[in-house]
Parts: structure tokens; C-alpha cells; sequence
């Protein structure tokens, strides 16, 4: 269970809300019960429930169990979706272990509004599922030229291109990196013309069929981390 407060030994904690609910009320743990607790900065934590309420759970912290883990450094960086799909993305991005999602505004993106929140939650519930004790950073809504025009010089940009280019295989290179997919209508060519022209930026095929967005996220991201994830 993620808990957005730094843990530590023997500190007591006394949880309201969703959390509460969900330990007291749909997994009806009872005083005694063991949780894994994890706080996004100090690692992973064995905690005892003390007592267990309708409303609210107290638990004591028993145990560090691990440290928070290192991240591969991969950014995703992709043009929303719609609803039910984004939140697919979000949960898939954090399971295969990205470090960041940027979602990017591109000219044929649908969707020019996100609910950060609701994201993250997302991002939360696929972490405590897998066992991340780090959560992947999300950022705001960013414009495809700006995150351009600050492009770090150390940073890879694995550029998604349904036209064609080189195999991951071929193209990752050890060190920092990002991965870009369009919207579902593609890049502009005015856009592909601006990513090319960005001296850390590799077209990448994942083979000849268009696939969906959110497949190219996943498919992209799991040979980035099967060549460089370690
Ligand atoms: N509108 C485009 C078309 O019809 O040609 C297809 C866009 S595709 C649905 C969405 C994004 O997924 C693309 O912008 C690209 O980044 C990525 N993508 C899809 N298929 C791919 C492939 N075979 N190789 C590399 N990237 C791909």
C-alpha cells in the first residue's frame, strides 16, 4: 500500500479515507494483520494493524524491508488518449518500470485536457500491484515544441516512427533515454522535420503494422528495457 507520508521504524500511523477503507472495510484485515507499506522515498515497510475501524486504521511500523528501488532512466513521452485508454497506459507504463511519463501535446492530439489526479491514481494502484516502491513522476501536459526545445543533450530520444527506422536492437544506446509516440492521427510532418532535427533523435520501427498508441507504448518501452533496463 502506497502512503504519502515518509515512513520509519516504529512510527505509528493512523489512516482515514480510501486507505483505511480499503484495509479495514474490503480486505477486512484485523488487528494483528501484516501490511507492506511503501512511501516512495525510504523503500518498503512491514507495519502491524493496532486497531481497525470503519473509518479509521492505525498501524505501527515494524520492519524496513527494502530500499526504494533504482529506476531505469527511461522517460515516456506520449500524446494522450482517450479515457479508458490513458488510464491503460498509465497502469502498463508503470508495470514495464518508467521513471517518467510526460504526456505531450501534439497538433493531432485529442484530448488537450488531463486529470492529473485520476492519472496518478493510476499510477499508484499499478505500483502497489507489481511491487514498485517508486512511483513513476508524472508531468504536466507539455507542448511537443517546448519539450524539444529544451532537449537535454545527454538524453536519447527514441522516436516511435510507423514509417520506419531502425530496430531497437540497433538504435539504444546505454545512458538516459526517452521514448515518443504520437497520437492516433500521427505526427505532422512538420513535427517529424523538428524531432529529426534533434541531434539525440532515432527513428524506431516496432514492425510494419500501425499499431495503436497505447500498444506502440507498451511494445516500445518493453524492448527499451529488454536491451538497457537493468
Ligand atoms: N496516423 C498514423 C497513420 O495512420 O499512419 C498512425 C499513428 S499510430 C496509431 C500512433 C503512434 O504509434 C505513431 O505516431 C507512432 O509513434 C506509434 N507507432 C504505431 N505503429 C508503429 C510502428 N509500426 N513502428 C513505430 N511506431 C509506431
Amino acid at each position: 500500500l502506497f502512503l504519502d507520508q515518509p515512513l520509519a521504524q516504529d512510527a505509528h500511523l493512523t489512516l482515514d479515507g480510501p486507505a483505511a477503507n480499503y484495509l479495514g472495510a474490503v480486505l477486512r484485515l484485523k488487528p494483528g494483520a501484516q501490511v507492506k507499506l511503501f512511501d516512495d522515498r525510504t523503500g518498503e515497510w512491514l507495519a502491524e494493524i493496532v486497531t481497525a475501524e470503519r473509518r479509521a486504521v492505525t498501524l505501527a511500523v515494524t520492519r524496513h524491508l527494502r530500499d526504494r528501488e533504482p529506476v531505469p532512466d527511461l522517460w515516456l513521452l506520449a500524446a494522450p488518449i482517450k479515457k479508458g485508454r490513458i488510464d491503460w497506459l498509465m497502469e502498463k507504463a508503470c508495470e514495464l518500470g518508467v521513471a517518467r511519463i510526460v504526456p505531450v501535446l501534439t497538433r493531432r492530439t485529442i484530448v488537450d485536457r488531463l486529470n492529473h489526479d485520476r492519472l496518478r491514481a493510476h499510477l499508484i494502484e499499478a505500483a502497489e500491484q507489481c511491487g514498485r516502491t517508486a512511483l513513476p513522476d508524472l508531468a504536466d501536459l507539455t507542448p511537443l515544441d517546448t519539450l524539444l526545445k529544451a532537449w537535454p543533450d545527454d538524453r536519447q530520444l527514441l522516436f516511435a516512427d510507423e514509417t520506419g527506422g531502425q530496430s531497437f536492437g540497433q538504435a539504444v544506446r546505454p545512458g538516459p533515454a526517452a521514448i515518443l509516440i504520437g497520437p492516433e492521427g500521427g505526427f505532422t510532418p512538420e513535427e517529424r522535420d523538428s524531432i529529426r532535427a534533434i541531434p539525440k533523435a532515432t527513428g524506431v520501427t516496432l514492425g510494419p503494422r500501425i499499431l495503436r498508441a497505447d500498444t506502440a507504448m507498451a511494445a516500445a518501452v518493453a524492448l527499451w528495457m529488454a536491451h538497457a533496463g537493468d
